[in-house]
């Protein structure tokens, strides 16, 4: 039988791949083998987190990356810190030799450029944060179910993309989850690129699929060797190189 035009439409199937990377941290080696999986992994998009700078020694690196690709970020705490706009005693010593460090390798145009990021991202089927939804400017800590409880009332979508703890999870209101579900809200942390902190050492980031309404934390292996001896090489503090080889 022969079929119109009309019924032979195949009618284009909404489907869209979301890396989301966050917290880099100056570590250009994590970032580089992050967006090479990435690259192979093929997604429609990307999206940063933010704390682009800080801690590591290749913030400028970072920046120009990040907007080399044109890949949009919102900011975090560490880059209004290197920026000047959250005060230096906000952040623990160490935090503060890194932002140190890193304005001095920063161009005015870079400090412009991470002044100027958003606080939020809002997407149809998500919104990006740094820190939590509920007060952005705070940079609140969501370590447990208990601290995310408060957020999920202050985004309108179905997921919320979080960094800041560079500890990678699912929340729900439920507790913590190991994947998501339709028509329930979550909460997801993206866990860090450049400083993970759940002692795994490889960089993380999020594969988010919206077809098959999935999230995936990948794991990147890297030259984490490379990135501590350029820490200590630039008179930072050697215990931000060191933890980037047991991921604290
Ligand atoms: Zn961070």
């Amino acid at each position: 039988m022969e079929r119109s035009a009309k019924n032979r439409y195949i009618a284009p199937r909404y489907t869209m791949r979301t890396a989301i990377i966050s917290d880099i941290h100056s570590n250009l080696e994590a970032l580089t083998a992050v967006l090479s999986m990435i690259d192979a992994i093929q997604p429609d998009n990307i999206l940063c987190l933010g704390d682009i700078v800080g801690y590591g020694a290749n913030p400028a690196e970072c920046v120009d990356l990040i907007r080399a690709r044109g890949i949009p970020a919102v900011c975090g705490n560490h880059d209004l810190g290197a920026a000047g706009v959250l005060e230096e005693e906000q952040f623990s010593e160490a935090a503060r030799r890194g932002l140190e460090w890193s304005r001095k390798y920063l161009s005015s145009e870079q400090l412009e450029y991470l002044r100027s990021l958003p606080l939020t991202i809002d997407h149809p089927d998500f919104k990006a944060v740094h820190s939590s939804p509920d007060v952005p400017m705070e940079f609140r800590y969501l370590f447990q179910p208990l601290d995310a409880a408060e957020s999920f009332d202050h985004f309108s979508q179905y997921l919320c993309f979080v960094g800041h703890t560079h500890r990678p999870v699912i929340f729900s209101h439920a507790g913590v989850e190991h994947k998501i579900m339709k028509d329930r809200q979550y909460i997801v942390n993206v866990g860090s690129v450049g400083q993970p902190r759940d002692g795994d050492w490889r960089g993380c980031f999020v594969l988010f699929d919206s077809e098959r309404w999935s999230v995936n934390h990948v794991r990147v292996e890297y030259d984490n060797n490379m990135a501590r001896h350029k820490i200590i090489d630039a008179g930072l503090p050697q215990k931000l190189g060191d933890r980037l080889m047991v991921g604290v």
